[in-house]
């Protein structure tokens, strides 16, 4: 059975219920999860939804393009699973396959050249059907197939057969100058028949998906709280992998890198700075916040032990030095980094968390967007955003609606300091961490 995929030229129609348009999207994240291109699709046991060409597999393979569109799905890993997709199903055909699948794409082709929606797609559609009827005919798959050509066997082969493409479609070989090119077309030897059909693929996906900007169609399927929810399966699984690719901050930066801490994170480290001391929590959050932005443990242990090893400015009479305590700080900090104890790796308190915990008095944790009267906020905020005035009333004003609105908005203002033009408008961040890899993010152009 065919598993994989087709060129996709067409969207899906037809219904789906929503149960079966999630599912779709499940097994495609599962597919990609188990490609290997060695043994091809392994641990997938509902083959129904990846059937290839089939309306469920159409279906997931234009929500994950959507999901590019909307940048739930790095561009790079749709690219990268679509084309390994391709490639298996191109090695396990046989001649009748490959001939029912080029047939497939001629009758496609045709119905898109005469209906002439996608006017900017027409120059590739032209070529892509100069290419599948060059590649249909008996004698070029009766070559390849009969003829038992390996790939890139230019010398074995008997005809030498070779076929040409505009040079703006493979701009992977053109770059790295592994074919030849003339009159504005790269050549490709008759054993490369399928470097010729991944690379058209590869740049029919990325000009169709600039198509799909401009779609009134794929605005309004944006817009519909079903596609949404799609959507939201894969912001899950592929937004997190970009939060984790940030990097790392060296200790000698801490204090400059600290701009980009949200506030609940901020408000524990000026603290510790003017204090030297922080309650047993949030040590413990602000010590898991900073290894999640990249505090190696040698540094993680010298900055706490810099801190603890002067005196308590809040509270004289504090006994808890670096000096008497260091085994039990220093094990608490190795515990946080997963080496000793249980190993566990801790992972951040989200803000539901942080925004729902009950508080002592004179605690100093939780989120200031909550926990904080207003007094106490407007002076961390105008501390945090000098001659921001107007901006800080807005954030108060907006944080008794809607306090991670709030959040954002104070990361919008950091944004502003930082002479950057946006921050998270259609991102969205869970925990104190995501906050820092988005203002970060856009300051690094990581996103
Ligand atoms: S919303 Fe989240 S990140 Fe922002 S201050 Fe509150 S807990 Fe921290």
């Amino acid at each position: 059975m065919n598993v994989t995929m087709s060129f996709y030229l067409k969207p899906p129609r037809g219904e789906v219920n929503l149960h079966t348009l999630l599912e779709c999207v499940q097994q495609r994240i599962l597919c990609y999860d188990n490609l290997d291109d060695v043994t091809g699709l392994k641990n997938i046991d509902k083959f129904e939804y990846l059937i290839e060409d089939s309306v469920l597999d159409r279906t997931s393979h234009f929500i994950f393009r959507m999901g590019v569109l909307i940048g739930y799905l790095p561009m790079k890993v749709f690219l990268d699973n679509e084309l390994e997709l391709l490639k298996i199903r191109l090695n396990a055909y046989e001649i009748d396959d490959m001939t029912r699948f080029l047939k497939n794409i001629i009758r496609q082709l045709k119905d898109c050249i005469r209906l002439n929606i996608e006017k900017n797609l027409s120059d590739f559609y032209w070529s892509l059907y100069n290419v599948t009827t060059k590649f249909v005919g008996k004698e070029y798959l009766s070559h390849i197939f009969e003829g038992h050509i390996k790939d890139d066997s230019h010398s074995e082969c008997s005809k030498d057969l070779w076929m040409a493409i505009p040079f703006w479609y493979c701009n992977d070989y053109v770059t790295k100058r592994s074919v030849n090119l003339k009159n504005g077309n790269a050549f490709f030897h008759c054993s490369q028949w399928r470097h010729v059909i991944t690379t058209l693929f590869k740049s029919y996906l990325k000009i169709a998906l600039i198509e799909m900007k401009y779609s009134r169609n794929v605005s309004a399927s944006l817009a519909d709280d079903r596609i949404s929810s799609c959507l939201q399966l894969l912001k899950n699984q592929y937004c997190k992998q970009k939060f984790q690719s940030v990097g790392s901050i060296a200790l000698r930066n801490i204090e400059e890198e600290s701009i980009y801490f949200p506030l609940c994170m901020k408000s524990l480290f000026d603290s510790l700075r003017k204090n030297h001391r922080l309650a047993h929590n949030e040590r413990f959050n602000l010590s898991l916040f900073l290894k999640g932005v990249g505090l190696s443990l040698d540094d993680s242990l010298k900055f706490w032990q810099g801190e603890y090893s002067q005196e308590n400015s809040a509270c004289s009479k504090c006994s808890h030095t670096w000096q008497k305590n260091e085994k039990k700080y220093v094990y608490s900090i190795r515990h946080l980094y997963g080496l000793e104890g249980s190993r566990k790796n801790y992972s951040m308190k989200s803000c539901n968390h942080l925004q729902s915990s009950e508080l002592g008095i004179n605690s100093e944790g939780g989120c200031p967007f909550v926990h904080h009267d207003d007094d106490h906020l407007r002076s961390l905020l105008k501390t945090n955003l000098p001659g921001m005035e107007d901006d800080v009333e807005v954030i108060i004003f907006e944080r008794k609606e809607n306090p991670k609105v709030a959040c954002k908005l104070y990361g919008e203002c950091i944004s502003k300091q930082l002479k950057e033009n946006s921050f998270l408008e259609e991102n969205n961040f869970d925990n104190p961490l995501e906050f820092t890899y988005l203002v970060k993010g856009r300051k690094q152009n990581l996103t």
